[in-house]
Formats: structure tokens, sequence, C-alpha cells
């Protein structure tokens, strides 16, 4: 439902957190963030409202960026803890926040668990995370990775995914019309949110992502490209604060 990212030299979570706060009024059942912490996938999830997941953040913080968080709005599998976003995959060196219906998610977790994975929630979003995984696990780097798994997934999709193999990067990508993909530039740092209130307050010069497009976002980097790899210009957009 929500999504928020940040990758740049401050700490990933409190931007995180205050982001997904000002997307609570679209509704929803849980909360996450995931952040790279010392080359570690750190999580932390439930279902429930983010002053919840502020609070298991305060019990046992996560230092780090980059970072994504996520707010669910349920379709497949009941919201609690398991189901909540972000989801890892089986090597735990890939990390996701989806919005979206996998349509063909039942084919697609047969095909996975034929091969000896096991999943961890009931969603169909962690069909996503693991065919990234297995890609990678085959040595294609992460770009080649998201791009041959949005082959494998049909329906409408908004996707930001992390990985400890290239810390350095955020990827995100857009399939059709599951909410937005707005990418905030920073000074050294750079921002990504389905929706311009949760990162306005950090800048207002904006990307916005099309259908059939990808962006990798590094702290001082932007690149948007076709979901095949041909690298687009993009057009910056000043989002005006006044009313
Ligand atoms: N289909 C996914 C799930 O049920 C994503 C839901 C959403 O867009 O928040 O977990």
């Amino acid at each position: 439902c929500g999504i928020v990212g940040y990758i740049g030299d401050r700490e990933a979570t409190p931007i995180i957190l205050e982001g997904l706060k000002k997307l609570e009024y679209r509704g929803y059942d849980s909360a996450g963030v995931a952040v790279l912490s010392n080359g570690k996938i750190e999580l932390r999830r439930d279902s429930g409202k983010i002053t919840h997941l502020e609070t298991l953040l305060k019990e046992k913080p996560i230092s780090g960026s980059p970072g994504i968080g996520h707010t669910r709005w349920a379709t497949h599998g009941e919201p609690n803890e398991r189901n909540s976003h972000p989801h890892v995959g089986y090597k735990g060196q890939v990390v996701i926040v989806h919005n979206g219906i996998v349509e063909n998610y039942l084919e697609l977790k047969d095909e996975l668990m034929a091969e000896g994975i096991q999943f961890n929630s009931d969603t169909d979003t962690e069909t996503i995370v693991h065919l990234i995984e297995i890609n990678l696990d085959q040595g294609l780097s992460l770009e080649e990775s998201v791009r041959n798994t949005l082959k494998r997934i049909k329906g409408a999709h908004g996707i930001v995914v992390l990985s400890t193999k290239e810390p350095e990067k955020i990827i995100s990508a857009r399939i059709g019309n599951a909410g937005g993909v707005v990418i905030g530039l920073g000074e050294g740092e750079n921002f990504i949110a389905s929706d311009i209130p949760a990162i306005l307050e950090h800048t207002n010069r904006m990307v916005f992502l099309d259908s059939h497009q990808m962006a990798i976002l590094e702290k001082d980097k932007l690149t948007v490209q076709t979901i095949e790899g041909q690298v687009l210009d993009y057009k910056v957009e000043i989002i005006n604060l006044d009313p």
C-alpha cells in the first residue's frame, strides 16, 4: 500500500517511519522496515499501527542505510507478523516491499517449492523475492535479477528492492497501476515512495516512474530505464508546496 525508501549518509529508519506516517491516510493493516546494517538485512515488522512499529524499533533499534519501509493492505494472507512486508529471500540476501498482486503466484509458489524453497509467509509477494534470489545466486547482477523476475510475474506492481550483494543501490520498478513510484532527488541522498507526501519534507525535486520503468538509486545518482534495460532520459519535476 505505502512505500518509502532512503539511501544516503543519514539513518534510514527515522526518515522511513516519518514518511510512512504521511501515507497513513491511505489505510493499512501492518507496517515494517528493513535496513542494511553492517552488511546484513535487519527487519522489524508487525500487524497494527505505525506507532506499534515505532515501539518495536525503540526496543530494538536498527542503524544504517539504505532502508525500505511498507504499510500493507493485505490481499493474500491475513494481517500478521510473518505476512507483513518487507519480505526476505531464502538466502537472506534480498529484501523487498511490494504493492500489487502477483496474479500467477500459486503457479510460481509451486515451482519454487518444487526447487526446495521454503516459504515464510502466505503472501503472493514472497514469490518475487525468492525469484530475485535465484537469479542473484546464478551470478547475475541485482538489476538483471530484478529484470528477469519482472518477466515472470503477472499483474500490476510497484516494488522496491535492496540486496546485501549490492548495498550501495536501491532498485525499484513499476508495472501497471498498483499505485505510483516517485523518486525524490536530494544532495548526496535520494528518496523513493509510493506517493509525494512521504518524501516532500526532504526534497521537492521529483521523478515519476511510468509503467514498465525501472529506477536504480545510488546516494548521488539516479538511472531510469525500461524494464528491458534501455536507459531513458528522465524529467525532474519541481513540486510546488503551495496549495
Ligand atoms: N499483495 C501483497 C500482500 O498482500 C501487497 C499488498 C499491498 O499492496 O499492500 O501482501
